[in-house]
């Protein structure tokens, strides 16, 4: 699933193709495409002409030479394609935005990526109201973002996940983030020192400029930039996907358990289990 790195290095491949382009055809292929909470039709925004590509999170939107913006969200396997018009469309293709000698597509094999027309609110799109400012972004504030996840008094590893206390983060990056920090994903956090969640932020922070200084992260292939081209910064993880490989920093085995409907990967022995859990 595309995070941070991965939507940051889309977003900035669509800003150097769509910026100044007017929408000047759009198609929608599968109904899943649109957003429940669309406003309106995809197509009412024909005509419109787009002015910046802006991005909170995991969330893009599109802002237009009118008051409504054009949201995206890439879900598991969405991804946008510059193309010429005259490519054949991709197997699974779902919306298709002419912008004269170039296509902007949006392909998502497993659907649950969308697209949503919306308005905004003091420049956000309503969309992103309840997603929290993530750590690139000029609106992110260190201290409040810590004593939000003081207050969820819950596993450091779905505070982290949580995008309404610090969005960008999803598992590649938690994992990645927790076994830099030396934290067990299923330390609390109302048992955690601040200079510890400060320094996991960081370490998140660092790990997603590291990633997207390569192009992301395209370990399941879904993943592309705008061009079709994968991000490198598989070869750099430590834990995430290397279950039974070697930990680079101490060679103990890395270990997977389930965690949240997912899987979490971390070194036994620079992440001991916290001593809750520990009888269970
Ligand atoms: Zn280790």
């Amino acid at each position: 699933m595309p995070e941070l790195p991965e939507v940051e290095t889309v977003r900035r491949g669509l800003a150097e193709h769509v910026v100044g382009n007017k929408f000047k055809e759009i198609t929608v292929l599968h109904r899943r495409a649109t957003s429940p909470k669309s406003i309106a039709a995809l197509a009412s925004l024909k005509g419109a002409r787009v002015t910046e590509v802006a991005r909170r999170g995991k969330f893009l939107w599109f802002k237009l030479d009118r008051p409504e913006v054009l949201v995206g969200h890439l879900g598991m396997s969405g991804q946008f394609l510059i193309q010429p018009r005259s490519a054949p469309d991709e197997r699974h293709l779902r919306v298709k935005i002419s912008l004269g000698k170039l296509d902007l597509r949006f392909i998502d094999q497993r659907t649950f990526g969308w697209l949503g027309v919306d308005e905004t609110r003091d420049g956000l799109p309503t969309y992103v109201k309840d997603i929290a400012a993530d750590p690139f972004d000029s609106q992110f504030n260190l201290d409040e973002t810590i004593e939000r996840f003081k207050k969820k008094k819950t596993e450091i590893k779905r505070a982290l996940l949580d995008q309404g206390v610090m969005s960008g983060v999803g598992n590649i990056y938690a994992d990645e983030a927790l076994w830099r920090s030396k934290i067990h994903p299923e330390s609390r956090t109302e048992t955690m020192k601040v200079s510890r969640i400060k320094e996991l932020i960081e370490n998140a922070s660092s790990v997603m400029s590291e990633a997207l200084s390569v192009g992301g992260t395209s370990f399941d292939d879904l993943y592309i930039n705008v061009n079709g081209e994968s991000g490198y910064f598989e070869r750099s993880l430590a834990v995430y996907g290397q279950e039974g490989e070697g930990c680079p920093r101490c060679g103990r085995e890395i270990r997977r358990i389930k965690f949240a409907n997912r899987s979490s990967h971390f070194c036994p022995k620079c992440q001991p289990t916290p001593r809750a859990s520990r009888n269970r």
